[in-house]
């Protein structure tokens, strides 16, 4: 099968086209500077193409390759990997690109500004172009089994509940890929080694891999955290950004100046390349010299960290431009790591060059307890590895990784209308306006309220949640029923026969429903992943767990899942007020309900 993997960024499209099953390269280039004069490049050179966007370049790609004597020009492509960056904690695994994906891809952006909505117009594009499976293999995925005490940051627990604010990890392929090659080289399953690994390249990162697991990597909830990279600051007191806040940088200005005006560039003063910053060292360039020992203190700090919680290590790898070409920079990171068993050959670390020498190189001393590897990564090659993965493997893809708390959303007593309602109360043909959203993607709380008018009492103000319904639905807490002096039974939305009426009343009359009051059942709306995670289906009910001064197990929770569903359990203002709940509580799933 021949496997496309792609890499689209904002202005550049990286190609790679392998024959997965001899694992062979027949094609690697790249269309650059797209929108403005791009050109592509290739193993032959570079020729001006017409790429106005994305989807140009794709075609002058394809043009390319399926040219006569060209890889594609007499066999078809048999799937399409995309490099995404960000896939959260919801994509896990490779998986076949649908809409309901590339809605989880967009979602992430917020996490990846730069990286995930290119990826995305990679995505489509290519959708549009070639009918074969389309993968998409994230960055964020290798890292996705680490341990809760790893990703947390120290921060309230709403923040990670709510908002998914956790760290991530990324240069997920190219630490699975030197975990892969060390496992191959050393002849050891990868299931028995403890490794660390260090991608140093323009942006690095390290990682620890316990029995082929990353168990912590360097980068956090975004690419920025951890070692000192060319331009991004890595590890550094949150204090700082606050202190420049109050001084009157904008978000965009510390944005820029994290991002792109630190690290290697930013200490040196000299650029982002390391080969440039370590030549002014060379020549006695002070602050030159600083940013190497910077950059050098970083891995060290790392490996020798990741050490401590591995327990031990057996081989420390290193890739990246700077990790492969620079054995001043290995042998400095690793000279004072003797205690934990390594011992550099000094002159095989000076003269290896992976891409000649098969891909990887043992720079150890030949009796020394742990292994160090120089290794050319693929991200490319491991990308296309797990599209055939995704596409040939076991169909149960997504991992339970671990129980996720659910966060709470209470709903206060609201109504939804049909149109005649609303042409009733507002006026023929009146819009309601959006005041806000609610959790579940696409339903909004209107600016307009409503009054209703049961046989006991009034209440006014009540919510309204568009978008319009076939039929009027009002939702009550028991309290609010008892005020109105209405007696409805616990329901599902949109199960009204045999359900109680009431009078609304709006701004340009009133309306007399016959039926379609409830008190709303709970239930916990979930994204198919999720359930997945859980174990459970859609309809099950489900039992959940709350902690805290009102401390109770929730019974009666119904299941509902849905690919547009964001994880949320509803309860009512009384279920909420009794358990103790509030729009910023979580609670946590205890199991299926039996019987
Ligand atoms: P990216 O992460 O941007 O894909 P690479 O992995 O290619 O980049 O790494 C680029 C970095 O590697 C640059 O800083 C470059 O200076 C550095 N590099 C490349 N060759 C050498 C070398 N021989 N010695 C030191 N650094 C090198």
């Amino acid at each position: 099968m021949k496997v496309l993997v792609l890499n689209a960024g904002s202005t550049s499209l990286k190609y790679d086209l392998y024959e997965m099953d001899t694992e062979a390269s027949l094609a690697r280039g790249r269309v650059e500077r797209i929108g403005d004069g791009a050109i592509h490049v290739n193993g032959a050179g570079s020729v001006p193409v017409s790429a106005p966007d994305i989807g140009g370049a794709l075609t002058a790609v394809l043009a390319h390759l399926s040219r006569a004597g060209g890889p594609l020009a007499h066999a078809s492509l048999g799937a399409v990997g995309h490099r995404v960056v960000h896939g959260g904690e919801r994509l896990v695994q490779p998986v076949r690109v649908d809409a309901a994906v590339e809605a989880v891809i967009e979602e992430h952006a917020v996490f990846a500004p730069l990286h995930n909505p290119s990826h995305l117009a990679g995505i489509r594009a290519a959708r549009a172009l070639f009918d074969v499976p389309q993968v998409a293999v994230f960055d964020t995925a290798f890292h996705a089994q680490m341990p809760e005490h790893a990703f947390l940051y120290g921060l309230p627990y709403e923040l990670y509940a709510k908002h998914g604010i956790r760290r991530y990890g990324f240069h997920g392929p190219s630490h699975q890929y030197m975990a892969a090659c060390a496992a191959e080289h050393l002849g050891v399953a990868a299931a028995r080694m403890r490794l660390v690994t260090c991608h140093l390249g323009g942006g690095a990162s390290v990682t620890a891999i316990d029995g082929g697991i990353s168990v912590e990597p360097s980068m956090g909830m975004t690419p920025l955290e951890g070692l000192l990279m060319a331009t991004r600051a890595g590890d550094l007191d949150p204090a700082i950004p606050l202190l420049l806040a109050r001084e009157g940088q904008t978000a965009a200005q510390l944005d820029e100046l994290l991002n792109r005006r630190s690290g290697l560039a930013g200490v040196s003063g000299i650029g982002p390349d390391f080969r440039d910053v370590q030549a002014a060292a060379e020549r006695g360039d002070v602050r030159a010299r600083l940013a190497v020992d910077l950059f050098v203190h970083r891995v060290r700090k790392y490996v020798g960290a990741y050490a401590a919680h591995l327990g031990g290590v057996d081989a420390l790898v290193f890739t990246g431009g700077i990790g492969e070409n620079s054995a001043l920079v290995r042998e400095r990171v690793c000279a004072p790591l003797g205690f934990m068993g390594v011992a550099l050959d000094r002159e095989r670390n000076a003269t290896a060059r992976a891409a000649d020498e098969g891909g990887v190189v043992d720079v150890a001393e030949r009796h020394a307890r742990t292994r160090v590897l120089v290794v050319r990564t693929d991200e490319e090659r491991m990308i296309a590895r797990e599209v055939v993965r995704c596409l040939v493997g076991p169909t149960a893809a997504v991992r339970s990784v671990r129980s996720r708390p659910i966060p709470v959303g209470v709903s206060v007593r609201h109504v939804h209308l049909s149109r005649a309602a609303c042409d009733a109360l507002f006026g023929p043909g009146y819009e309601l306006a959006r005041r806000r959203d609610v959790t579940q993607p696409g339903q909004y709380v209107t600016r307009e309220t409503v009054d209703l008018i049961g046989p006991r009492g009034e209440i006014t103000g009540v919510a309204i949640i568009n978008p319009l319904r076939k039929e009027t639905q009002v939702e009550l807490a028991r309290t609010d029923a008892l005020r109105l002096g209405v007696d409805p039974p616990l329901r599902e939305s949109g199960k009204l026969a045999g359900t109680p009426g009431l009078t609304l009343r709006g701004p340009h009359g009133q309306v007399a429903i016959e039926h379609g009051v409830i008190l709303a059942h709970r239930h916990v709306h979930m994204h198919p992943d999720d359930a997945r995670s859980f174990g459970v289906g859609d309809r099950d009910v489900i039992k959940v767990r709350i902690e805290g001064d009102r401390e109770m197990t929730m019974g009666d929770v119904i299941v509902r899942v849905h690919p547009e569903y964001a994880l949320d359990l509803h309860v009512d203002t009384d279920e909420a007020n009794a358990a103790g709940l509030g729009n910023d509580s979580v609670v946590a799933f205890d199991g299926l309900q039996v019987g």
